[in-house]
């Protein structure tokens, strides 16, 4: 059985017009390689990757020209072989009007990848693993763009219950998911089985809206295949009702298994993660072919005259995909997404991106202004249709009022921006540009904040260090005055020493000379007493010294004697 048996629903949503059929009339075809490709480096959630290219280099196709900077980043490739014409600024595909840091590669027309391999993940260590899909640059293609590797880690529990593949594809216009599906259903599921591997996953289920039926049929029988040749029904296809935004992970997520995620919590603390299909399809490319995430699939439609899907090379300018649809004369935007979460580009020279699902090329007919902004009613009708159970209205006043610490309080950062409560509201009141506002600045305090932190820490580290090099400087004179002093007391400590000597050496030589005299006093005298005596005449001189003796003895006091 690959068909699943209970499905839940979420609070809220909308269905508005959806406006599918014009691009799925055709297959996938491949847009042609532009003469210039302009590759942001900055295309995922996360930090900004480094260049590892310069001007006048030649790169082949798939090799990477940015690469990962932080714990949440993804790398960048060559979509083909060409010369690197410029990294520079160019125009981002953002409603901001902003630069970013781009590769310009002129394509050499050889289309020349360079060496692939297949990843054998499962002889691989668990950090070699996420290292790889990092390095392949494969992020979620449902638009959030977040890093995969990040969401494949199964993390300290290891293992999980369910992965869910996110086929729902609910906003208007907007069919790549489902051409995918139709056309390359077993090679998203081959896909999948990798991931499942990785996230040590139990089951697979996959949620496709029913307005889709050639989708969930060709994925129904690519689960067929799999489920019969494992004896099991370990993948399962869902066919949720039409109820935008099915598409939101946690909305899905609830359709399928009942869970409900409360704000503030990440799916997989209930056993859960959400990939999307094209994401799927990607991890397969990048572990089975060794291809990076050079392309996607791109729907191109609205004010056109041929809507259709594309497998475009990022880099590729949106003008000339819509040059291939025939776009009508009275076209006056462009839009990168869905009309209910879409963003309008400043114009349509910016490239496709990662995040690129759909070029929405629109007209005053097809998109008329909204009326007026009146004031709010407080009807509710924005909180009813809330797929994230937020209190919209709230959100709307504390925005506008700028107490953006209260907008926090009332959850802002659960908005999904998906728009049902700006599509219901009477007022006609542009709800998601206010929280777009309010998380903006909010972002940007903080980042201020930050900024202004590590100013202050910078700053008291350098008064720290100008004070230690200060006290190194006065240790180092107080040391230099001291070896000075000793050096000078040693001076004259030697040249006291040499006085001392001197006079020491003066006295010795006074003393000799006392002695010499006095010896030659005594050679002098003492020949004369005795060397001319006989022995008679000696012996008589010793018997009357003797006798002196005796006499100066008896003249002594004695001892006992008592006065
Ligand atoms: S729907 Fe509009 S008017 Fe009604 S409460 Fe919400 S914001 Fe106010
Ligand atoms: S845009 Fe945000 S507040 Fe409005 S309905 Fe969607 S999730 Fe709720």
């Amino acid at each position: 059985m690959s068909t699943l048996q209970r499905l839940f629903k979420f609070n809220g949503g909308v269905k508005p017009a959806y406006n599918k059929e014009a691009s799925t009339g055709l297959p996938i075809a491949v847009a042609p390689t532009p003469t210039l490709l302009v590759i942001p480096l900055h295309q995922s959630i996360g930090g900004m990757p480094r260049p590892l290219v310069k001007t006048g280099e030649r790169v082949l196709k798939g090799q990477r020209i940015g690469s990962a900077d932080g714990n949440v980043s993804s790398a960048v490739h060559a979509s083909t072989s060409g010369t690197v014409m410029a990294v520079e600024m160019r125009l981002m595909p953002h409603t901001s009007g902003l630069s970013a840091l781009c590769v310009v590669i002129e394509p050499d027309g050889r289309d020349e990848w360079i060496p692939r391999q297949p990843f054998d993940f499962r002889s691989a260590l668990p950090a070699q693993i996420l290292d790889y899909l990092r390095d392949a640059g494969v992020v979620g293609l449902g638009g959030a763009v977040f890093p995969s590797y990040i969401k494949l880690n199964p993390g300290q529990q290891r293992k999980l219950d369910t992965l869910v593949l996110n086929g729902a594809e609910c906003e208007p216009f907007i069919t790549c998911d489902d051409v995918l599906m139709r056309e390359r259903a077993a090679t998203i599921l081959k896909g999948a089985l990798i991931m499942r591997e990785m996230l040590n996953a139990g089951r697979v289920l996959i949620g496709i809206e029913d307005n889709k039926p050639e989708a969930i049929a060709a994925m129904k029988v690519a689960a067929q295949a799999i489920n019969g040749a494992a004896g099991d029904s370990a993948i399962q296809v869902a066919s949720v009702p039409t109820l935008y935004p099915a598409g939101g992970a946690k909305q899905l997520i609830r359709v399928l298994t009942g869970i409900e995620v409360p704000h503030g919590k990440r799916s997989t603390d209930y056993g859960v993660q959400c990939f999307n299909v094209g994401t799927a399809y990607a991890i397969f490319e990048a572990v089975t072919l060794g291809q990076p995430l050079i392309s996607r699939i791109v729907t191109v439609a609205g004010n056109v005259g041929q809507a259709r899907n594309f497998e475009v090379l990022l880099g590729t300018p949106m003008r000339d995909l819509i040059a291939l649809c025939s776009p009508l004369p009275d076209s006056d935007r462009v839009v990168m997404g869905g009309p209910m979460m879409g963003l309008r580009m400043p114009d349509d020279s910016v490239p496709v991106v990662k995040a690129t699902n759909c070029v929405l090329v629109g007209s005053k007919a097809l998109f008329p202004p909204p009326p007026a902004e009146m004031p709010c009613i407080r009807c509710g009708d924005c909180a009813k249709v809330c797929p994230a159970d937020l209190q919209p209205f709230e959100l709307y006043w504390f925005s506008r009022a700028k107490v953006f610490g209260k907008a926090q309080e009332y959850s802002l950062f659960d908005c999904i921006e998906c728009g049902c409560c700006a599509y219901v509201c009477p007022s006609h009141i542009p709800l998601v540009d206010y929280y777009r506002f309010a998380k903006s600045e909010i972002w940007a305090r903080e980042l201020e904040k930050k900024s202004a932190d590590e100013a202050r820490e910078r700053y008291e580290f350098r008064l720290l260090r100008e004070e230690q090099e200060k006290q190194e400087h006065a240790a180092k004179l107080a040391a230099k005055a001291a070896a000075r002093r000793a050096k000078a007391a040693a001076a004259a400590a030697d040249a006291t020493k040499s006085v001392a000597n001197t006079e020491q050496e003066a006295k010795k030589a006074l003393i000799a000379a006392a002695l010499e005299r006095a010896r030659e006093q005594k050679v002098q005298v003492q020949p004369e007493n005795t060397r001319n005596l006989t022995p008679e005449q000696e012996a008589e001189v010793a018997a009357i010294e003797a006798r002196r003796a005796e006499i100066r003895e008896m003249a002594k006091p004695h001892l006992w004697q008592d006065d």
